[in-house]
């Protein structure tokens, strides 16, 4: 696709050839947006971020959200989710009233009893999305694997040892941490391991066992969530130190911050360089997250840069999930390395169309070929439903989708024909590509 894609643009640059690019966009943009929403509303999409499930449900995420401050547009205040439920599920009033709200409440009770485990399906078809990555600690029997497709989370490999520590440095690690250690007990007990092994290739090799079981399940990628546990600066420490702070701490013992960063260091790069091996993409949280202690300077996007660039890691698909945001400008170039791609989720959620816009149109002039869709649906809260935040991702998505192509058609950068290429790769071909036979 990143061929053709290629391989079009270039055909039509000569085409354009005699028209200079202008600064702003002429008096047809209107028109030409009215004209390309109703074409890209016809794509079928493939999300390649999601946490599709229902509130009750632990196993959504790996970890928990801390009480903290969430931006005004993901609030249940947000009156955009009248029009939500009244598109999914006709809701009949105009407000959120906790009264209004119980309606909603009931109703989607009662679908889901009607429909079962073709209740997200529905959702989807609702919204055209073919296929969607379920981002879950594990998968639900209440989501049909032809639609839903696994991305299980792989931090918890680096909190083998006793995490005191770790989990009493501020509110949200307290939530965090704990969880990350449940995680890992959970992969234990899957590989049938009531305790830690002793020796540490023992443990790479229970570590590799648990990716490969996961793939064998169905997971299409390994998800990383570290920017919310540590620093996403990570050393290259060598095995042998490694080695020496696992012999030291698997049977008990507090390591210190420095002994648990280079040992989380090394299994960090070890994740990565299975991710080539095995065919297995890593997916990494690169954008601000939720909570009051989220670090943004230690998990600034291009702190990742010495990996991305890394050539031992050539084989390793990395996707940029919610693109660095708000880092946005720069991480784009790190899309110039041929294994890296960016998600959108997230990101159109916490921004506006008419900004979120600005930030497609500047990726999409730069590597389009690597910029992928995603909801980052979840299940925030009784109005903001997985269910909601769906809809919400995706009207987002392609009205600012449509306003970025309809500016660059207009200020002559690409032609129609052109645009609706790039509108395919983004909401589908360019993420597909990754998957290979996995997914369509
Ligand atoms: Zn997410």
């Amino acid at each position: 696709m990143r061929t053709l894609i290629i391989a079009i643009i270039g055909a039509a640059s000569a085409a354009l050839a005699a028209a200079q690019a202008r600064p702003l966009p002429g008096p047809d943009l209107d028109e030409i947006y009215q004209r390309l929403l109703p074409q890209i509303e016809k794509i079928p999409m493939f999300d390649h971020h999601a946490h599709p499930g229902f509130a009750d449900d632990p196993n959504v995420d790996a970890m928990a959200a801390p009480p903290g401050s969430s931006p005004v547009r993901t609030r249940d205040t947000n009156p955009e989710l009248v029009m939500a439920a009244q598109a999914l599920w006709g809701y009949p009033y105009n407000d959120l009233s906790a009264e209004h709200t119980q309606w909603l409440i009931q109703k989607k009770a009662e679908v889901r009893k009607q429909r079962g485990n073709q209740y997200f399906s529905d959702i989807l078809d609702k919204l055209n999305i073919e296929q969607g990555v379920a981002n879950r600690a594990m998968m639900a029997d209440y989501l049909d694997p032809k639609r839903f497709v696994w991305v299980f989370f792989a931090d918890s490999f680096m909190w083998p040892f006793d995490n005191q520590r770790e989990a009493s440095r501020n509110g949200d690690e307290q939530v965090y941490i704990p969880l990350q250690g449940k995680m890992l007990h959970r992969w234990m007990a899957q590989a049938g391991l009531s305790r830690l092994p002793p020796n540490f290739s023992d443990y790479l090799r229970f570590v590799s066992q648990t990716l490969e079981e996961n793939q064998r399940k169905g997971a299409i990628a390994q998800k990383f969530e570290v920017a919310y546990f540590r620093t996403t600066r990570f050393s290259d420490p060598t095995r042998d130190q490694a080695e020496a702070i696992y012999q030291r701490f698997v049977g008990g013992g507090v390591p210190s911050e420095a002994e648990y960063r280079t040992f989380q260091d090394y299994i960090f790069r070890y994740l990565v360089r299975e991710g080539g091996r095995l065919h297995l993409p890593v997916h990494i949280h690169s954008a601000v997250g939720i909570g009051d202690y989220f670090n943004l300077s230690e998990s600034n996007i291009l702190n990742l840069e010495n990996v991305l660039r890394d050539p031992r890691y050539q084989t390793t698909t990395f996707v940029m999930i919610h693109g660095g945001y708000p880092y946005d400008r720069q991480s784009i170039w790190l899309a110039a390395v041929k294994n890296v791609y960016l998600d959108t989720s997230e990101t159109e959620l916490l921004l506006y169309p008419s900004e979120f816009k600005k930030l497609l149109k500047q990726w999409l002039e730069t590597f389009p070929e690597k910029v992928t869709f995603g909801t980052d649906c979840f299940p925030y809260n009784e109005a903001l439903g997985a269910e909601e935040s769906y809809w919400l991702g995706v009207e987002s998505s392609r009205t600012a989708l449509a306003a970025a192509l309809a500016e660059m058609i207009s200020e002559k950068e690409v032609t129609e024909a052109q645009a609706l290429v790039l509108a395919h790769g983004y909401l589908h071909d360019n993420a597909v590509g990754i998957y290979q036979g996995k997914v369509h």
